[in-house]
């Protein structure tokens, strides 16, 4: 597969490509150019042209424009969704989802657009008026993860070109193949050449072009916390506006008065889905100790019946981890639970099935008695493992859970609304879920507190955060002082 530049698929100057390998399988799936600088540059320069043309659209044409995109994507799903998963391992089910709200967040903003509405407002000291009114920014670079490689491009693309701003994307390096393959979609709904071109090559010269090249006016980046902070200082030099959608350790805490049958089942697609690798799954579990017991042991009897498997197998539930140094991570982090003394509820690890062996498999892993020490319990564990810790009361299990420098998602499972609405204050997360898993929605705003980024995307305000605010201040004719200078 070649990028995508100028609405047409191209090579990297140097000729140089790399594979992409199939997270189940360990096979090549497809190969891509390796784009360097002097090719992020040359997209760069082509969003920059076509944003003279989009930015000029009616909001009418952008928003017509963003219906067909969701349509060709959908009339696409198959395809779209085999390769996804793929380059990335999730089941083929998850895909098809993935790739479905993609669409659905180009619907929502397409409703969106031309509907907002604005005011005249009065000076204070009566001498006139002023607006305010949105404009694009202008070039966006989107640095993608690899984890939802369509539904988060599709965070950035929806609003940004709703707004009327263009794009150059840098997927991960792992999933770059369903990117490319909307991005040639996307021509055909009418965008013109330009306003949306996909680059691939390693974070480190396509993603730093990025930052160091002027001509880019915002970046929209989600993936580690590190690497946001290197985002935050690359951006500095040309003062670029940004979102940063980072790590996540999001805390579930189950009350004494939870639908537990409905909560257990929140638990496991909370943690399990995506192979635990989505930056808002349940990563600890906070359970109340009057019903703990028999929670974990219906959490536990679900667990079990969880296949892992290749994702383009039917029957599969779960897929594998999407690279095997992240397998290692959590390998890691759950022997460090281990020798802290947690014990094994669910005791995860390689599979032994030979159809496997070449996959990067790991098997759903639960944890009790974990340390509040463990690497489990203080990082973000990017995979099927999950710790489980024993509170007291709704005090405590607040506290444990705000006790993180994240603060993405969370949720809190209570029959009783003030409860419900006592967490939900408290918990330092952009997100508190009742009595659901962690379901982003197109129309509610998603970002994190403290060292899980901000800006947010999604909703109205992510809409927002793809506009320069302009203030226009109007002097009614003839109300005016007149100006003398000095002032005195
Ligand atoms: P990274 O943050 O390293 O990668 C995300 C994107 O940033 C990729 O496109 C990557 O490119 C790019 N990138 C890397 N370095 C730079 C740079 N210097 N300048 C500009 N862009 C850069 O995440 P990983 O994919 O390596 O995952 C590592 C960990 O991050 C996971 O273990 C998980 O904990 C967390 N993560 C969290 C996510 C979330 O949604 N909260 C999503 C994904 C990961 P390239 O792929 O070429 O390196």
């Amino acid at each position: 597969m070649k990028m995508f530049i100028l609405g047409e698929s191209a090579d990297a100057e140097s000729a140089a490509t790399f594979d992409v390998a199939n997270p189940a399988t360990g096979d090549t799936v497809d190969s891509v150019p390796r784009g360097g600088r002097e090719d992020a540059r040359r997209a760069i320069d082509a969003a920059e042209d076509a944003f003279k043309v989009w930015s000029e659209k009616p909001s009418i044409e952008r928003s017509r424009v963003l219906l067909k995109i969701a349509e060709h994507v959908r009339a696409n799903v198959e395809d779209l969704a085999r390769t996804l998963t793929q380059e990335q391992g999730k089941p083929l089910g998850e895909s098809r989802s993935e790739v479905n709200s993609f669409a659905n967040t180009c619907e929502y903003y397409a409703g969106l657009i031309g509907r907002e509405r604005g005011a005249q407002t009065p000076f204070s000291t009566g001498e006139g008026f002023f607006i305010v009114t949105k404009r694009p920014i202008g070039v966006v670079g989107a640095i993608l993860p690899w984890n939802f490689p369509v539904s988060l491009m599709g965070w950035k693309l929806g609003p940004g070109l709703a707004a009327g701003n263009t794009f150059v994307v840098k997927p991960a390096s792992t999933t770059p193949l369903t990117d490319i393959k909307v991005a040639n979609i996307l021509g055909k709904a009418g965008l013109p050449p330009g306003a949306v071109n996909i680059v691939t090559g390693p974070g480190g010269v396509v993603g730093e072009e990025l930052l160091d090249n002027p001509k880019v006016a915002k970046i929209a980046f989600t993936g580690e916390t590190a690497t946001g902070k290197r985002i935050m200082e690359g951006s500095a030099k040309s003062i670029k506006r940004l979102t940063l959608e980072l790590g996540g350790s999001d805390p579930m805490i189950v009350c004494d008065d939870a639908d537990l049958e409905l909560a257990v089942e929140g638990a496991a697609w909370g943690r399990f889905r995506n192979c635990g690798q989505s930056c808002t799954s349940v990563k600890r579990l906070f359970l109340f100790e009057t019903i703990a017991d028999g929670f974990v042991k219906n959490l536990v009897e679900k667990v079990k019946t969880i296949k892992v498997g290749n994702g383009l197998d039917m029957s599969t539930h779960m897929g594998p981890v999407h690279t095997n140094e992240q397998r290692e991570k959590v390998e890691s982090m759950v022997e460090d639970a281990e020798e802290r003394g947690a014990k094994d509820l669910v005791k995860g690890g390689r599979p032994d099935q030979k159809e496997l062996a070449n996959g990067n498999f790991y098997t759903p892993t639960i944890l009790g008695d974990v340390d509040y020490e463990a690497q489990i319990a203080r990082e973000e564990c990017f995979g099927p493992a999950l710790p489980i810790f024993i509170v007291k009361d709704l005090e405590e299990a607040i506290e444990r859970a705000n006790d993180t420098p994240y603060g993405l998602g969370s949720s809190v499972w209570t029959k009783n609304v003030e409860r419900a609405y006592h967490a939900a204050e408290r918990m330092q997360a952009g997100t508190t879920w009742v009595n659901s898993p962690p379901i982003a929605r197109a129309e509610v705003p998603f970002g994190g507190f403290k060292q899980s980024g901000f800006g947010r995307e999604l909703g109205i305000e992510g809409l927002d955060h793809y506009y320069e605010t302009k203030s226009i201040q109007v002097l009614e004719y003839g109300k005016g002082k007149k100006w003398a200078f000095p002032i005195n």
